[in-house]
């Protein structure tokens, strides 16, 4: 008996569950089906020198996991707050430019509240963080200015899911978070995703001795009874021991793929990024729009990455021409924050997540479906009761590494052991 840790998928979720499990002194070994660690959160790099990233990744300062997991990494400090007197929000209907705090507390200053908010407002977004009945996020919100220019805003970048359809339920528990002092401050990757994320978090793995296999995609999984037996891999089968177990750290689709009978969530939303190649800000600069088809600008010394969440609901079908269609609104909002912009589209890439995140819809589940194998966990941007973001897959992750550990540790006991530690646990 081993007592090893095999984790399929170096997404984010992935790396979390393989550091956490190694610093906790198991046997680890990783597996990733593409070239290149990082999953959705990587950044992408191709032939003819245009880097970027796979979308632009924001954390919020409530994101407590996350930030833990950057430090343990070394990469803390890669992470900077780009528009720190609050977002800018341009709203093109009016050209009025206004800088928006996330957090409520911010709204004591009232240059830094959203457009119209009134009291009546406030009381509907204190309801949110109550648990009460699950309900679309549009229909707790009738008549409300806030809902346009704040709550709409914020729940389809949160929850990549349109208000008419979102879950308040899961919208509430981001508003209990970044209701905290401090807590909605909002981060982004000084140079990118790969440089100030992945990148450290291998090195971190390598220094703990764990194993990272590249492009090994697991093709199934060889079951007795309640155990898994073998990971089946293009170039054979690998054998597990009697205590080694197996950790899922992959998007629900997948592992609905390879456990048929599992109740993943099947509906997703799409995210569509455009990156432009133009010189932008010396360091990172983020503007909102309002009234636009765009929603969010990220300028970079090289490069200006466009973000439009549930982007099906914005432009659908996914249109050829898109990156010259939003350039106006683009250049408006660089120039708003005094970022020179040519008046022609520069040269740019267009990217369309389709399965970005599943969609968080009233009355979805909050954890993760049993597997009925006794030594399989699941980890996952999916399947707890926080949205598909980074914040989710490192809490998953450390969550699987978790019962790993536990397990192996228990595993070794015998059963009056094992009936005396779990008295001394419930006391
Ligand atoms: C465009 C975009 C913008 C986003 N913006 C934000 C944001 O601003 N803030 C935020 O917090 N989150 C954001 N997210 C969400 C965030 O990227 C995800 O929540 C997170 O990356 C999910 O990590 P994961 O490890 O759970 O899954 P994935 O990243 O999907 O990782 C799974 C890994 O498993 C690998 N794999 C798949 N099948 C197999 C197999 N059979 N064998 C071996 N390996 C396999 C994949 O190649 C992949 O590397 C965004 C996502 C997108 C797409």
């Amino acid at each position: 008996m081993t007592g090893a840790l095999h984790v399929i998928g170096a997404g984010i979720s992935g790396l979390a569950t393989a550091i956490t499990a190694a610093q906790a002194g198991l046997p680890v070994t990783l597996y990733e089906a593409a070239a290149q660690a990082g999953g959705r959160c990587r950044t992408i790099a191709t032939g003819d020198g245009f880097v970027h990233d796979n979308g632009t990744h924001a954390l919020l300062t409530a994101n407590t996991r996350a930030l833990a997991f950057l430090e343990e990494i070394g990469a803390r400090a890669g992470w900077i707050e780009p528009e720190p007197g609050g977002i800018p929000v341009l709203d093109l209907r009016s050209g009025r430019l206004a800088r928006v705090g996330l957090s409520p507390w911010s709204w004591i200053d009232p240059a830094k509240r959203p457009a119209g908010l009134r009291l009546t407002d406030l009381l509907r977004l204190a309801r949110l963080a109550l648990p009460l009945r699950d309900r679309p996020v549009a229909a707790a919100f009738p008549q409300s200015s806030l809902l346009e220019g704040f709550v709409e805003p914020l729940t389809v970048a949160v929850l990549n899911t349109p208000v008419a359809t979102a879950s308040t339920r899961r919208l509430g528990y981001v508003v209990r978070r970044v209701a905290w002092p401090g807590s909605a401050r909002l981060l982004v990757a000084r140079h990118g995703l790969t440089e100030d994320l992945v990148a450290p978090a291998l090195r971190r793995l390598r220094a703990l001795s764990a194993e990272i296999v590249t492009n090994a995609r697991l093709r199934g999984l060889v079951r007795t009874g309640n155990r898994v037996a073998g990971l089946a891999f293009a170039d054979g089968i690998i054998d597990l021991g009697e205590g080694d177990r197996v950790a899922l750290a992959l998007p629900p689709w997948e592992a609905g793929r390879l456990l048929p009978s599992l109740a993943v969530p099947r509906q997703t939303e799409a995210i569509l990024n455009v990156h432009y190649r133009t010189p932008g800000a010396s360091a990172p600069r983020l503007v909102g729009l309002r009234g636009a088809r765009t929603q969010w600008v990220l300028a970079r010394s090289d490069h200006t990455s466009v973000t439009i969440s549930a982007s099906k609901s914005v432009i659908d079908p996914p249109d050829p021409r898109v990156a010259g269609g939003l350039w106006p609104e683009v250049r408006a909002a660089l120039q708003a924050i005094g970022i020179a912009a040519p008046e022609t589209a520069p040269p740019a890439r267009v990217v369309m997540e389709k399965r970005a995140t599943v969609r968080h819809a009233v009355g979805d589940s909050l954890g993760f479906p049993p597997t009925g194998l006794v030594n399989l966990d699941l980890a996952g941007d999916w399947g707890g009761p926080l949205p598909a973001t980074i914040e989710a897959s490192v809490r998953a992750g450390e969550a699987a590494a978790r019962l790993a550990c536990w397990q192996r540790s228990n595993a070794a006991l015998d059963w009056p052991a094992r009936a005396k530690e779990a008295i001394s646990w419930s006391r």
